[in-house]
């Protein structure tokens, strides 16, 4: 029993000693990594400082690189320094190969985003692409007023993009808001417009929404005055790269319109509006899901809405008074008597008006209101007066035997204006009453019945 535990004590003697040397061991070990990692080593290419490294074996990486890549052996143009005990910022692998290579003006690694065939942007690095996508949801995500908060659900481009990482000049890289904002823009893309049957260049111009200085820009040699139907017109088109889809929740203020109560007043002339009481919007806070396809909101759906202020309704009072002065676009009988001739071909000459007989002095009235035009004599009409009714209408009233009104004067409907004769060519006393629309000459008895 002793003896065994005299072995075991010295056991342990033993094993402690052992474990004093593999400390003092480990101790020599830390110390030698700590001189080890502060000591760097400065790069120079053609005795220019381009920055530190840790391990000299980068530089013979990104050499054995370039030369793969390049077929250049750029050994003879590379020192390397050792610094100890200096605490710098230092180059990885990647790092140190784009500042030798543009020191050296070779071609820079570049992160090239391809959609289809098409090259569309060359970025320095993937970060780049990342602040791309960023910039485009920015760009994509509405603004509209009152909007409190955007929550981005998803984010999609429905086209393949792929990326690689190519060597290009330096002067190739893109800024990414440019890009961006090419991306926004479409590419260009010529189409052919045919003329058809009844186009003018002014009615193509409306329909696809160019100018016509645009339409003129992309068919110099064609004169657009003469267009014919089947004729081939180039426009250009912007046409986006890809959509970019997004579900978005959109936390917002949003006003709700007031109500609007109209009260008729027949004392008040048509067409005349009283505000009696101002209304005024209320105010919901809303939350919706939204849809978007680039930039603009193709669906809505409302998850929530919570009116925080009341609309207050707005009453407005409307006049229906019809004014005797304005024109109401009917025409009243302008005197008694029986038609003893009709509008039309008549001894072959035009009939432009119908003529009512009637005795001598018998009251000529204003067929509807309006504007003496003329008041006087004139050739074949005899004594006449002609109305201008504002609407595209005008009246004449001929063969009078006394005019009561004069150029100039407002006339209400039903306004005695003259009184029957016989002046002018006539054969007996009768009113010649025409009514001309736009300039021609229409059936008065259509309107007067
Ligand atoms: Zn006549």
């Amino acid at each position: 029993m002793d003896f065994n535990l005299k072995r075991i004590l010295s056991k342990v003697e033993y094993n402690s000693l052992i474990g004093v040397l593999v400390g003092f061991a480990a101790t020599l070990l830390v110390l030698n990594i700590y001189i080890t990692s502060n000591s760097v080593f400065l790069v120079k290419v053609k005795g220019n400082e381009i920055g530190y490294i840790k391990g000299k074996e980068i530089v013979n990486i990104v050499e054995d690189k370039i030369k793969s890549t390049d077929g250049i052996d750029i050994a003879k143009d590379i020192e390397v320094v050792t610094y100890t005990n200096i605490k710098t910022a230092t180059l990885d692998e990647h790092q140190l190969e784009a500042k030798v290579r543009k020191e050296l003006g070779l071609k820079i690694p570049a992160y090239v985003v391809t959609i289809g065939n098409e090259k569309v942007a060359t970025l320095q690095n993937q970060k780049e692409y990342e602040s791309l996508l960023e910039t485009l949801k920015k760009r994509y995500t509405p603004n509209y007023s009152g909007i409190k908060n955007v929550e981005i659900n998803a984010f999609k481009i429905d086209q393949n993009i792929k990326t690689t990482v190519e060597f290009v000049n330096a002067n190739q890289i893109e800024d990414v808001d440019e890009v961006a904002e090419k991306i926004i823009k479409g590419r260009l893309k010529e189409e052919k417009y045919v003329v058809k049957e009844g186009d003018t260049i002014w009615k193509i111009t409306m329909d696809l929404g160019y100018s016509i200085d645009q339409i003129a820009s992309y068919n110099p040699s064609l004169n657009l005055e003469k267009i014919k139907p089947g004729q081939e017109i180039k426009i250009v088109k912007n046409e986006p790269y890809f959509n970019v889809e997004m579900e978005l929740t959109i936390a917002s203020n949003e006003e709700v319109p007031c109500d609007v109560e109209e009260i008729k007043d027949n004392q008040m002339a048509k067409g005349k509006t009283v505000v009696k009481q101002e209304g005024s919007n209320g105010l919901a806070e809303v939350r919706k899901k939204v849809k978007v396809v680039n930039g603009s909101i193709i669906d809505e759906t409302l998850l929530v809405s919570k009116l925080v202020k009341e609309p207050q309704k707005k009453v407005v009072v409307v006049g229906t008074k019809q004014s005797n002065l304005v024109a109401s676009g009917a025409f009243i009988r302008p005197s008694r008597g029986g038609i003893t001739s009709y509008f039309g071909r008549r001894w072959g000459r035009m009939h432009e008006g119908v003529d009512i007989g009637a005795p001598t002095g018998t009251p000529i009235h204003a067929a509807d209101a309006g504007k003496v035009v003329y008041s006087g004599w004139m050739s074949g009409y005899g004594k006449v007066i002609m109305i201008e009714h504002g609407n595209g209408y005008r009246t004449v009233y001929g063969h009078a035997s006394k005019l009561y009104v004069s150029e100039g004067t407002r006339v209400s409907k039903g306004q005695l204006i003259a009184a029957v004769g016989s002046t002018g060519r006539s054969t007996g006393p009768h009113l010649h009453f025409e009514v001309r629309k736009n300039g021609v000459p229409q059936n008065p008895l259509k309107y007067i019945k």
